[in-house]
């Protein structure tokens, strides 16, 4: 099913009429770079002197990508609004409308269809939290390393003593036992490029 109504019949009928209808749509609407799939929702149309006011409640899929940890995540979105549409062609006459359609109402097609997309395109853009977070509890990426800390653990020190002085002083404090202050130096030196085999030779050392 899609997001379009014929609206032709309530158009012949008189003000005040009203139709439901329920509607879902499997085609996504981009919301300016955010996907909305599974789009489902109730709509109540009421014919006035101008037009139809839609009553509109709505759910869809957003995928969005977490502020925080970088991963994809889905939340479904529930809105519910109201807008105007206005017809363009006058149904008893076949010829344009001369109902000025404004600046807020949306337009029924000349073939008297009304098309939600836009309207919930509008509306669902609005749902979307500007900073998406996967979940309130998300721990986001390792500023050190980028490991996702969601997932694992990293070895990377705990903020409070990820200052360089703190690990300057953690690696001379491992080294006290055994080396010599050239060889302490030559290791911190080198700890960015092959921490591992430094660590190997320490061992055989001691
Ligand atoms: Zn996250
Ligand atoms: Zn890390």
């Amino acid at each position: 099913m899609s997001l379009q109504f014929n609206v032709a019949q309530l158009l012949k009928t008189n003000v005040g009429q009203t139709r439901e209808y329920d509607f879902e749509s499997d085609l996504p609407i981009d919301l300016d770079g955010v996907l909305a799939s599974n789009i489902s929702g109730h709509a109540k149309l009421i014919l006035t002197n101008f037009g139809i006011i839609a009553t509109v409640t709505a759910r869809a899929t957003l995928h969005l990508i977490c502020a925080r940890c970088l991963e994809p995540f889905q939340t479904r979105a529930q809105i519910a609004f109201e807008e105007e549409y206005r017809p363009s062609i006058d149904i008893t006459t076949g010829l344009p409308s001369t109902i000025p359609v404004g600046d807020t109402a949306f337009l029924i097609s000349q073939n008297h269809n009304l098309d939600f997309r836009e309207a919930i395109r509008q509306n669902l853009l609005l749902a979307v939290d500007l900073i998406p977070v996967c979940r309130p509890d998300c721990r986001g990426l390792c500023p050190d390393c980028g490991a996702n800390r969601n997932l694992q653990e990293c070895a990377c020190r705990p903020e409070e003593t990820s200052s360089p002085f703190a690990i300057l002083e953690a690696l001379l404090g491992d080294q006290e036992q055994s080396g010599s202050p050239s060889e302490q130096k030559s290791h911190v030196a080198t700890s960015t490029g092959h921490p591992k085999s430094h660590v190997g030779d320490r061992r055989a050392n001691g």
